[in-house]
C-alpha cells in the first residue's frame, strides 16, 4: 500500500469517525478547525479518552465501530492495514472502500458470522 492509498483510507476512516461523532450531536457545525474537518485534538483521541473527556455514552454498536476505526488507523501506521486478521490475506479494495474499518476479509467475516470461531 503506497502513501497515496494510506492517505485515502485514513481520510475515509476519519470521515466515518466524524460521522459517528456528529450523530451523537457532540460536534456542532462551525467547531471544526477546517471546513468539514473534525478538530484535530478530538480526532487524535482514542475512544476511551473521547468518552471520558466528554462524558458521553456510546451505544455498543457505535463503540464497536469507533474501536475498529481506531484499530484500522493504528494498522495504517504499522503498515498492516487491509490485511485480514484471521487469514492474513489482503482484504479487497472494494470491501475497504465500503467498510474501511473491516478487520476481516469477506470469507472470514462470513465464517465469523456463522459462528465459525
Ligand atoms: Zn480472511
Amino acid at each position: 500500500m503506497d502513501k497515496k492509498e494510506k492517505k485515502y483510507y485514513l481520510e475515509l476512516l476519519n470521515k466515518e469517525k466524524e460521522r459517528i461523532y456528529k450523530n451523537l450531536g457532540y460536534l456542532k457545525e462551525g467547531i471544526g478547525s477546517a471546513e468539514g474537518g473534525i478538530p484535530t485534538h478530538i480526532a487524535d483521541y482514542g475512544t476511551d479518552e473521547f468518552e471520558k473527556g466528554l462524558g458521553i455514552n456510546l451505544s455498543d454498536e457505535e463503540r464497536k465501530i469507533l474501536e475498529n476505526i481506531n484499530l484500522a488507523i493504528e494498522k495504517i501506521e504499522k503498515n498492516r492495514y487491509g490485511i485480514c486478521e484471521r487469514c492474513n490475506k489482503k482484504i479487497g479494495a472494494s470491501r475497504l472502500k465500503v467498510l474501511p474499518y473491516a478487520r476481516y476479509c469477506i470469507k472470514c467475516q462470513k465464517e465469523k458470522e456463522k459462528g465459525g470461531y
